[in-house]
Order: C-alpha cells, then structure tokens, then sequence
C-alpha cells in the first residue's frame, strides 16, 4: 500500500467528485451510497465520475466491467448465461469482489444486478488499489522521492508523475489471482 495520500483523503475527493457530477448535496454521499440505487447515478454520471477521479489523482479508471473482464478472460458462458443472467460463478465472484454488499445476489439475476454494488467506498477501493502501484522511481531523474500534493503524487526531485497501472489492467490481474486460487470457478 502507498502512504502518501491517506485513505481519508481518496475517500474525500471520492465524495466530492461525485456530489459534483450527480448535483447532489455533499451530506448525502457517504461512503456506503450506492451510485445507482441511492444516488440515481445513470450511465453518463459514471464517466462524469470517472473523468473527475482521473485528473483529481493522475490516474486511469477501468472502462469495463468486472463481468465484462471475466467473459474475456474465462470464455462466454462461466459467469453469465446466454441471457446475460448470473450464474453460480458469477455470483461467487461478485461476493469475492463486493463482500457483504453482493450478499443478496443469486443465480438467475440479471447482470443488472452489478451496478447497485458500486458504491462511493468501492469507487475509493478503486482508487486506493491504483494509487498503490506507483513505481519504485522515478521514469525521468531514477530518484525515489514521491510525495504527494493533496492528491496527486509527483517526484519531489523534478516534478514528474508517475505512471500508474490502469483500472483496467487490475481488475484483470485480480481476476487471474481469485481463478489461481480456484474459490470462484
Ligand atoms: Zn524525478
């Protein structure tokens, strides 16, 4: 895990991008909302959203679903059935992902059942997990002298910013673990 910007911090900036792009009141984003089911979040707010964490932290965020990976990376038919419906190891793997939150989840539900789960502390997961892959040194002056400046992190020797692993690229290499250690297929 990286240090330098606090867990405390990405969840802030977590809230306020998204009481920004939805026009919501600050108050009434915490970290357990759900975008969709308690903050009316439409597809577009969620590129808003995204587009917002990306130059608040430097970063990139997934631009697909987890279900959407594990069909590329399993073979069509595993986690989702032909009618785009959940099953048994598409459950497995949203409880493995989602905890408690995906706890209701059952075989046969549509995969509309995935965005409900998205809440503002995941969105913040999601950060953390990125910001956390931050390279040894630095690409321009090879020191290792990283800080942060509220949310973004830069070389405190020249200025550069380090180049992260996308969203996208971890949620395939989480994929890869939870099938290596074979509790989701
Ligand atoms: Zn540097």
């Amino acid at each position: 895990m990286q240090e330098l910007v606090s867990k405390r911090a990405v969840l802030d900036e977590v809230r306020t991008s998204v009481a920004e792009a939805l026009e919501v009141d600050l108050s009434t984003v915490t970290a357990d909302s759900s975008l969709t089911g308690d903050l009316g979040a439409e597809s577009l707010d969620f590129l808003d959203i995204n587009y917002r964490l990306e130059q608040a932290f430097g970063i990139r965020m997934a631009r697909y679903s987890i279900l959407d990976h594990a069909e590329e990376q399993f073979g069509e038919g595993i986690v989702l059935d032909e009618n785009s419906r959940l099953t048994a190891q598409g459950v497995n793997l949203l409880n493995a992902r989602y905890g408690e939150n995906a706890a209701h989840l059952k075989p046969g539900m549509s995969m509309d059942a995935l965005p409900p789960l998205i809440t503002v502390q995941a969105m913040a997961d999601a950060v953390l997990d990125i910001l956390a892959t931050y390279p040894p040194t630095c690409r321009s002056c090879t020191k290792s002298d990283w800080r942060a400046d509220g949310t973004q992190i830069s070389c405190g020797s020249c200025g550069e910013f380090p180049v992260f692993d996308n969203g996208d690229d971890l949620t395939v290499q989480w994929l890869k673990r939870a099938q290596e250690e074979g509790n989701i297929l």
